[in-house]
């Protein structure tokens, strides 16, 4: 019996984490869930999205299946997917973008893995508010050593690369490849541009690179990689980032396959993981029973990996690409008219 955090999130995060743990109860694996709360809908009941319930339950289970949580754009309070991740050290996010036979989509095949850096760069949090003193002295102090004069109505977004997680990161990446017997890593940056923060990225890549003889590699500017991705992507196979280019890729990727319903997650760390679809909230949908269930389930798919419950993941995954390639039971996105709850009933039906 396996003990695992459930976290239903807020938005569309309570139906499809329901559809998500039904199908995995389905293949017959026994987990003792323990759910607690979080996001943006217990902010009034206990003054913060993330209570420290959350995080001591997954520190001692070590293991979650997580909805998504809404964050407030511009204002408020700070994102807790981000919190949890810099909180529990899951310096991982691993998002497999895979094209399943029956989805409508301009290309046939992809079968990419995103592998993004999920502790620092612009998502550490450090701002400085536009007016602040403490802004105003950075930007003096910003003036006297570099003679660079930044407008004083300005706000500043902190960005640090440090080469500890850049090896740590790059190295998960070759490690995913050569245990998944995957045949390139394509390390992406902008380090002509930011030659002293995604000037390391690209450095440690290059050296870690030098290690797995046997995987390709090659490194490319993220802009670049952008236009590569929507012409040729087949071309491509694991690609590890910084945080704000892999946080952007994976959502470009998961177009590519089919859009956000389809696209799983894990954010992985030295003892912790927590599996989450790259989706957000979808707020427009909440409580509408009506969006794609899959990239919540197929999170619970790496999630049965991760427990080493392979033949379980393995039928759970065949039983969600028969579905699809059906097309009967599918939702919106796909085409159908299923509800998520119908579309999580047809699987667990075709779990064989
Ligand atoms: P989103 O991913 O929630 O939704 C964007 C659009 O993608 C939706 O309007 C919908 O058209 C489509 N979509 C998303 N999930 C789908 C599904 N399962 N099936 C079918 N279609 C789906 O992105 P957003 O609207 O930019 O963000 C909403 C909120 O979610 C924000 O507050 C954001 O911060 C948060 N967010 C949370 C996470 C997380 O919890 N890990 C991740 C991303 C965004």
């Amino acid at each position: 019996m396996y003990k695992v955090t459930l976290i239903p999130g807020d938005g569309v995060g309570p139906e499809v984490v329901d559809a998500a743990r039904k199908c995995i109860e389905a293949t017959g694996v026994k987990i003792n869930w323990e759910k607690v709360d979080a996001g943006a809908d217990i902010m009034d009941k206990y003054g913060t999205p993330l209570p420290d319930k959350v995080i001591d339950s997954i520190k001692k289970n070590r293991i979650a299946l997580k909805g998504p949580v809404t964050t407030p754009v511009g204002i408020g309070f700070r994102s807790v997917n981000v919190a949890l991740r810099q909180k529990l050290d899951l310096y991982a996010c691993l998002r497999p973008c895979k094209w399943y036979p029956g989805v409508r989509s301009r290309y046939e095949g992809v079968d990419l893995v995103v592998v993004r850096e999920n502790t620092e760069d612009v998502y550490s949090g450090i701002e400085f508010e536009e007016g602040k003193p403490e802004t105003g002295e950075l930007i003096n102090f910003i003036y006297t050593s570099t003679n660079v004069k930044i407008s004083d109505d300005s706000g500043i977004s902190i960005k640090p690369i440090s080469r500890r997680a850049s090896e740590r990161i790059i190295r998960f990446a070759f490690d995913y490849a050569r245990k998944n017997n995957r045949k390139k890593v394509t390390g992406i940056h902008k380090a002509n541009i930011m030659k002293y923060s995604d000037g390391i990225f690209v450095k440690v890549f290059h050296e870690v690179a030098r290690e797995y003889p046997n995987i390709q590699s090659e490194d490319k500017i993220v802009d670049n990689m952008c236009m590569q991705l929507v012409q040729k992507p087949a071309l491509y196979d694991v690609l590890v980032l910084p945080n704000l280019y892999g946080d952007i890729i994976s959502d470009l990727c998961a177009g590519l396959v089919g859009g956000l319903g389809l696209a799983p997650g894990a954010n992985i760390g030295e003892e912790i993981a927590v599996f989450e679809a790259t989706h957000g909230s979808a707020p427009k949908y909440k409580g509408k029973n009506k969006v794609n269930p899959t990239a919540m389930i197929l999170s619970g798919v790496l999630m049965l990996r991760h427990l080493g419950e392979e033949e379980k993941a393995e039928r759970l995954e065949n039983a969600v690409a028969r579905i699809i390639a059906k097309g009967e039971t599918v939702t919106y996105d796909l085409g159908g008219t299923a509800t998520t709850s119908q579309m999580a009933k047809a699987i667990i039906k075709s779990l064989k």
